[in-house]
């Protein structure tokens, strides 16, 4: 490792960071295993992602208690329309954001969080999201992939197709229906409002229930 890369993680930060204004009990739920109709697509558990190898030994999708709950609802209130929720990512070990910092180049950080305040993904309250088609059973087309960093994945670009963009209009108002917030660079990534209760955690997948 060249000598100013091994700087750069001596003083990148080891501990999560501790928020006082967090003071709700973790209480971190399977996605799944209150709805099974929500698919799963956890592509940091595979290779098909940004980093092109897996992070995650499992794929698995837990967010808190209340943030899961509201996911659900945005799920079934989809259904009506056709659709139903596919999930990429949900909680996130704040090791693995520390990670997604280190690989991600400066001009593109604002794509990823700052492993020095934590991720909302850390605290068990942002998912990453689409659209799966009931009929088909297929992924939508949106007007990005996952994790693009490019400006089409922002929530009000303007071009690509007109349905990818009526499909990304459609989740979001469903989503900020139930209590989410859209990321300003990210159509995919929704904050539950009131994350700021939970603590940022660095739990693996296989110490949760
Ligand atoms: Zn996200």
């Amino acid at each position: 490792m060249p000598l100013f890369a091994a700087l750069l993680l001596l003083l990148a930060p080891w501990q999560p960071p501790v928020d006082p204004e967090a003071t709700a009990a973790p209480d971190l739920v399977e996605i799944t295993a209150l709805d099974p109709t929500i698919r799963l697509d956890i592509r940091y558990a595979t290779p098909r992602n940004f980093l092109g190898r897996p992070v995650y030994s499992e794929a698995r999708a837990f967010l808190q208690r209340p943030a899961a709950e509201a996911l659900v609802r945005a799920h079934r209130r989809l259904k009506t329309e056709g659709y139903g929720i596919v999930v990429f990512d949900a909680y996130r070990p704040w090791s693995v954001t520390r990670l997604f910092w280190e690989a991600t180049p400066d001009d593109k950080k604002h794509f990823v969080a700052d492993p020095s305040k934590g991720s909302r993904h850390n605290r068990g309250c942002a998912v990453d999201v689409s659209l799966y088609d009931l009929r088909t059973g297929r992924l939508v087309q949106m007007p990005s992939e996952y994790d693009e960093m490019t400006p089409r994945a922002y929530p009000d670009y303007r071009g690509g197709p007109r349905r990818a963009r009526r499909l990304r209009d459609l989740l979001r108002r469903a989503m900020e229906a139930e209590g989410f917030d859209v990321y300003e660079y990210e159509w995919w990534h929704f904050d539950y409002r009131g994350w700021r209760r939970y603590p940022v955690l660095d739990l693996p997948f296989s110490a949760l229930p």
